[in-house]
């Protein structure tokens, strides 16, 4: 639950000049598109940025305002909090956003009017949090394991904590479980701590989707906005060699993003595209008023029985946003070309100031 409270928030927003709005966000993830956005739709722009960092937004030319700072995670210091309300600036939330300025400051001693809902950021951090917004609603997520004993099918193994897919593994007996995390201990890669937090789920093997959806709470509608596959080291480094080779190799696979690709889905399965994502906000709505509001992200495997089972999500923009910073297949059929993500917040931000209900969508 947030300390910093809305009417603090709202305050903050009745002391801006809503012709001179800014948006702002850190310059790292999402930010190139976000700026690029809010240009296109008439917004002054800045971005905070750790000093060394700014090479992409100055020769993209995205920013009006260059905020440096000696960290990201200076984003929260008084003085450049300061600074951003003195350019009326609405800050907009992406990953690196939220694991450099901190969950906890987000909550407490971030004043700075925020696009979206700050509170629902812990509910995509914490895998129990996360996993009550999807069972909620009934939306298929891959079985879990509460115990290594019970393993019945191939599974794979997560751990807790920024690692981003560095040590998971893939395992289909509780021998080869135990086997795989006494050699990741004998090489000091993982701790008995982090054994005991060890998530297990059931291996899907099925084909990568990441849907990027838009809520709206003004005309309450859920937009698909594009979808990408992840592009993953080492994982997709190691589908390109042999089978034979790979055996002789002893490579663990690791999960790390590098990258992604654009992609569309099968049209037969976007009526379930839609109502995963409707039933997302439903179960979002009830749990952490106001629930979701703006970018949120559903990362699926489809399965060869057309099954789209959500592993993760992100309640907030998320990276694979970056593949159609001209706009997607879907959302060029919702607006034409060139609607990134970046500008779709951009866009609600300009519609909320000129129907006077910008306190709606800021937290
Ligand atoms: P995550 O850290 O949960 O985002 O997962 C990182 C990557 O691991 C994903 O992008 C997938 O490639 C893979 N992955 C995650 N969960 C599963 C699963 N249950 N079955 C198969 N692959 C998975």
């Amino acid at each position: 639950m947030s300390n910093v409270k809305k009417e603090e928030i709202i305050d903050v927003l009745d002391g801006y000049d809503n012709d001179e709005i800014t948006i702002a966000t850190l310059g790292s993830h999402t930010a190139l598109h976000i700026l690029n956005g809010a240009k296109e739709e008439g917004f002054k722009t800045a971005v905070v940025c750790e000093k060394g960092r700014e090479t992409p937004y100055r020769r993209f030319n995205v920013a009006d305002e260059y905020i440096l700072v000696d960290k990201f995670s200076d984003i929260v210091n008084l003085d450049i909090q300061e600074k951003l309300k003195s350019l009326n600036c609405v800050v907009i939330p992406h990953g690196s956003f939220v694991a450099y300025a901190g969950l906890d400051e987000i909550e407490n001693d971030f004043m700075v009017p925020m696009y979206g809902n700050r509170s629902i950021l812990r509910w995509e951090a914490e895998r129990g949090l996360e996993r009550k917004l999807l069972v909620g609603e009934d939306i298929r997520i891959p079985k879990k394991y509460d115990d290594s004993k019970d393993i019945d099918r191939s599974v794979m193994v997560k751990f807790p904590g920024a690692r981003g897919g560095r040590g998971y593994f893939v395992a289909s007996s509780s021998d080869e479980f135990n086997r795989k995390i006494n050699d990741m201990k004998s090489r000091g890669w993982i701790e008995d701590e982090d054994v005991e937090q060890a998530h297990i789920e059931e291996y899907v093997a099925g084909c990568n989707y990441c849907i990027h959806y838009f809520y709206s709470p003004l005309n309450d509608e859920v937009e698909l906005m594009g979808m990408d596959s992840r592009y993953e080291s080492s994982i997709d480094g190691i589908v390109r060699i042999p089978s034979k080779d790979q055996l002789d190799m002893d490579l663990g696979p690791s999960y790390i993003i590098t990258g992604n690709h654009p992609v569309v889905m099968r049209e037969s399965l976007l009526t379930k595209v839609f109502d995963i994502g409707d039933k997302l906000v439903k179960s979002a709505n009830k749990l952490v008023a106001p629930g979701l509001n703006g970018p949120f992200c559903m990362q699926t495997l489809v399965n060869d029985d057309l099954e789209i089972i959500v592993f993760e999500i992100s309640a907030r923009i998320d990276g694979g946003t970056n593949s159609f910073m001209n706009g997607s297949s879907y959302s060029y059929l919702k607006y034409g070309s060139g609607m990134s993500m970046g500008r779709r917040i951009a866009l609600e931000i300009k519609t909320a100031i000129k129907m006077m209900e910008l306190h709606k969508i800021i937290t």
